[in-house]
């Protein structure tokens, strides 16, 4: 069997790291319902990874014809994030703290690419994964311009980690995240952790789909 021995593993945060995505499904879905606007919670799931703004000009393309103004994605990506507040703090993905053990243990780098721009999840990220996530390995809303599934955030993190795409792998759970990875010349690992049909990450492109994390400490354990 060929060693998987890639130097750097870039992680997607929400649905990967946080089990958030129940939070940030719900607090869309009312953000735009008080709108008058009906965006299921399937939908959010299929659209994660986007930014805010891309997310908003997105729904209104398809159900009005046409871009959101300024004023209404502000008010509407405010409304999501006081939403997403109101849910409470995001817990850890079961298992993955297992995961970022034995990386660590192998001497393997970890970084982070999220589309997030919720502040309240940087503070969550220190007290579940204390001193794993450092600034200066991450890449958050705040560093791009295009967001997922532009590979941008991801050329990024692999620029703060110091490699090229073929000493890197990429852990994603959504559609738009494997395109950015799979953009930026990447081997990517989807794992579903949400209730999306696992053949959208398969569609998307990713190179290996887990059906569950335990399902990829499996796999890590037996071939790093
Ligand atoms: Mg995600």
């Amino acid at each position: 069997m060929l060693k998987f021995s890639p130097k750097v593993f870039l992680f997607d945060m929400d649905g990967v790291i946080f089990d958030s995505m129940p939070y940030h499904a719900r607090s869309w879905h009312l953000a735009f319902k008080s709108e008058g606007i009906e965006f299921s919670e399937y939908a959010v799931y299929l659209q994660e990874g986007a930014t805010g703004s891309k997310t908003v000009n997105d729904v209104f393309m398809a159900q009005k014809g046409r871009l959101a103004t300024q004023e209404e994605i502000n008010r509407i990506y405010a409304n999501k994030c006081r939403n997403f507040e109101q849910c409470g703090e995001p817990k850890p993905m079961p298992v993955m703290d297992k995961v970022l053990e034995l990386l660590l243990a192998n001497g393997k780098t970890v970084g982070l690419v999220t589309g997030s721009g919720q502040k309240s999840l940087f503070t969550t990220l220190n007290k579940y994964y204390p001193g794993i996530f450092v600034p200066e390995r991450m890449v958050t809303a705040f560093d791009v311009k295009k967001g997922k599934p532009d590979p941008e955030p991801y050329l990024m993190g692999l620029q703060k980690c110091g490699v090229s795409a073929s000493e890197a792998v990429v852990v994603e759970n959504a559609p738009m995240g494997v395109q950015a990875a799979k953009a930026a010349g990447i081997f990517t690992i989807a794992v579903n952790t949400g209730i999306l049909d696992s053949l959208c990450l398969r569609d998307a492109g990713a190179d290996v789909v887990f059906d569950s994390v335990t399902a990829l400490l499996d796999f890590l354990t037996k071939s790093i």
